[in-house]
Formats: structure tokens, C-alpha cells, sequence
């Protein structure tokens, strides 16, 4: 039984989904104690429930201490079985998230799945659909697996609603060296409005196009969705490379200019294009499992994130492979897979 402290690290709910797809895919339980403790309010929240629960019901685990604002949680896990399955958040909770915690165990099992998963798909603090779907998901699928993604639905916060259909072509993983993004091939800043003023597109997209001032003028894009999907408000933008595709994003919330929130995402953005690195601040943790899985490979990146610090302690607990981080020069980190 390995013992967690959730308040080590990042503290937050990564470290639960990570565990609950490694205890699946290694046949180790686990038990979690200080839940989420590095947060202000402590505890499990309904999407960290879903997210657990959705792993239990695919791999068949035995769990205890699984209700909203728990602080400890203990997962026996059963075999995994591919099918069919369909997974509510019931909040704008992410659907990213709960993605998250069964990638592992889907995308390297006997048989395909589709899985469902109903909530929040454009919300602060998580993948969006767009990230998940353009830059992850291809990047795994270079190692052996093939999972699509569809968006059936926005789900904007507070009111979710969203769905996402994803369908898992399993298999084993192949290392893979992520070192060189390739040649620069599109551009895209698109502006996503449901039920709110459509003049909220057009002052993101002018703040944006501020910062990607060498972007061509039809790269910025605004996209109306029918009101009752909202209300909500994303900003996406999109830079395609030969081997890489990077989404930055943000969200409209009360009380946030769209100027403020399309200045900040477009600057994520210029600090990536600015940098030589393959994988930018998110994507970074979530390669490591696939890498994990795959023993072996490496990849180049920006600042290390203290999600990425805490996935790789997790998964070294939980599978023996660790990482080997360097620093390469002008803030690129590689990140390289060290078998155990
Ligand atoms: P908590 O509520 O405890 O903060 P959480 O469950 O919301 O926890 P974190 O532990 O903070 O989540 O993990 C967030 C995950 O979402 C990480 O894997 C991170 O890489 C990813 N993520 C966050 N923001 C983005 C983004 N803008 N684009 C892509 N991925 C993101």
C-alpha cells in the first residue's frame, strides 16, 4: 500500500488522478491522507469525486473516503475493462481532469472504449477541450496509442453542461525524443462567446492581436455559440508546428476584463514562441506518464511547473521510472525518462 501525503508538492488534485490511473495500471493500492492540503479549501470537490469514481468504475476499485471534502481516500484497484462509459460531473468541474485519471489505464488496454464525460470543458485551473485535443492527444498517439477526442458541447463555469466524447484505440507505448518543434504552420486566436455581449470577441481579439502583432489578420477569429450554451467566454489560441501544437487559453469571469484575460493568454503564447522548447508550462506534466509508460524517451521544455516536480515523485513511487531533469540553456529544461 503506498501512503500519500496531499500536501506535499503542487498539493492539489493532480496528485489523486495521477494515482488512481497509476494504481490501475500497476496494480498498487494506495491511500491519500491531507487531501488536496496545499489548497485553501482543503478536501475532495465534486470533480476530484467524479474523477475517482469514473477510475474506480473502469478499473474496477474498491474505494473508501470518496465523498465532497474528504481529506483522506484509500484505492484498492480491480483488473481494467475497456467498453463503454458515460461520466457527469454535475458542476463546470473539468472534463480534462477527469479525462486525466483514465488516460493511463485506457490507452494501453486489451480492448478500445469510448467514454463520455459530461461538465465543464473551458474553465480556469484545467485542460481545455482544445489543449487536450490538439497538443496532448497527438503527441500520444506519435507513441503508439490513438485516442480522438470530440466536442460535442462547451461547458463554460459556473454552469458546465459540456460534453466530451473520447474514443481509445489502446496500445503499448514506444519512446519517443520530443526535442525539435519543427517549422511554424498556422496561427489561430479564436474568441468563443455564448450568451454575453459578441463585442467581448472583438476587444479580446484586438488585445491579442496587441501582443501576436506578426500574426496575419485572418489568424484572429470569434466564434458565437447559441446562448443557452453559455454563459461563458474563452479565448483559445493556437500555434501549429511540424511536431507540436501549443494552445494557451483563458476564461471570462466576473470582475476580469476580456482585455486583461486576452493580454495574458497572448503572452503565454509569445513566451513560448519566444523559447526553443517543445512543450510549454501544462504540457509538461502531462507528458510524463505517457513517458513513464513508454520507459524511456525525453523531451525539451520550459521552467519546470511543481506539477511536474510532484507527477514525477508520484509516478517513480508508484511505477520505479523516474526522470532525469538538466537544464539545457536560455530557460530550456529536457526531461528525460531514467528506466529504474
Ligand atoms: P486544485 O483544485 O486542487 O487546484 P485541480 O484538481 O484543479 O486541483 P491541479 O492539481 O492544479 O488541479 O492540476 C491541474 C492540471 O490541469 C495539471 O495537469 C495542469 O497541467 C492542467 N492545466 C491547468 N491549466 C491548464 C491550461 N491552461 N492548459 C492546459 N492544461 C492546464
Amino acid at each position: 500500500m503506498i501512503t500519500i501525503d496531499g500536501s506535499e508538492g503542487e498539493g492539489g488534485g493532480q496528485v489523486l488522478r495521477y494515482a488512481a490511473g497509476l494504481s490501475l495500471m500497476t496494480g498498487e493500492p494506495f491511500t491519500i491522507h491531507n487531501v488536496r492540503g496545499g489548497r485553501k479549501k482543503p478536501g475532495l470537490m465534486r470533480q476530484h469525486v467524479t474523477a475517482i469514481e469514473a477510475a474506480a468504475m473502469v478499473g474496477n476499485a474498491e474505494v473508501s473516503g470518496l465523498s465532497v471534502g474528504s481529506e483522506e481516500l484509500t484505492f484498492r484497484p480491480g483488473s481494467v475493462v475497456p467498453g463503454e462509459y458515460h461520466f457527469a460531473v454535475g458542476t463546470a468541474g473539468s472534463t480534462g481532469m477527469v479525462l486525466q485519471a483514465l488516460l493511463g489505464p485506457l490507452m494501453q488496454a486489451s480492448e478500445p472504449s469510448r467514454v463520455v464525460i459530461e461538465g465543464g470543458t473551458h474553465a480556469s485551473h484545467a485542460p481545455p477541450f482544445e489543449f487536450t485535443a490538439r497538443t496532448l492527444l497527438p503527441l500520444i498517439a506519435k507513441m503508439g496509442p490513438k485516442i480522438t477526442a470530440t466536442l460535442d458541447r462547451h461547458g463554460f463555469f459556473p454552469r458546465g453542461g459540456g460534453r466530451i466524447v473520447v474514443e481509445f484505440d489502446p496500445s503499448d507505448l514506444r519512446p519517443i525524443e520530443l526535442i525539435d518543434r519543427g517549422k511554424l504552420l498556422s496561427t489561430k486566436a479564436e474568441a468563443v462567446v455564448a450568451g454575453i455581449p459578441f463585442d467581448v470577441a472583438d476587444r479580446e481579439l484586438s488585445a491579442a492581436r496587441k501582443v501576436l502583432s506578426d500574426w496575419p489578420e485572418d489568424a484572429f477569429q470569434s466564434v458565437q455559440l447559441p446562448a443557452d450554451h453559455g454563459p461563458g467566454n474563452a479565448l483559445l489560441i493556437t500555434a501549429e508546428f511540424e511536431n507540436v501544437t501549443e494552445v494557451t487559453s483563458g476564461f471570462g469571469k466576473i470582475g476580469m476584463p476580456a482585455e486583461r484575460l486576452a493580454k495574458t493568454a497572448a503572452k503565454r503564447m509569445a513566451g513560448y514562441l519566444g523559447s526553443r522548447a517543445f512543450a510549454g508550462p501544462y504540457l509538461q506534466d502531462q507528458l510524463l506518464l505517457p513517458f513513464a509508460m513508454a520507459k524511456g524517451g525525453a523531451f525539451t521544455t520550459v521552467k519546470l511547473s511543481e506539477h511536474t516536480r510532484t507527477a514525477s515523485q508520484l509516478i517513480e513511487r508508484f511505477t520505479g521510472t523516474g526522470f532525469k531533469f538538466s537544464e539545457t540553456g536560455e530557460g530550456t529544461h529536457l526531461v528525460e525518462v531514467a528506466p529504474g
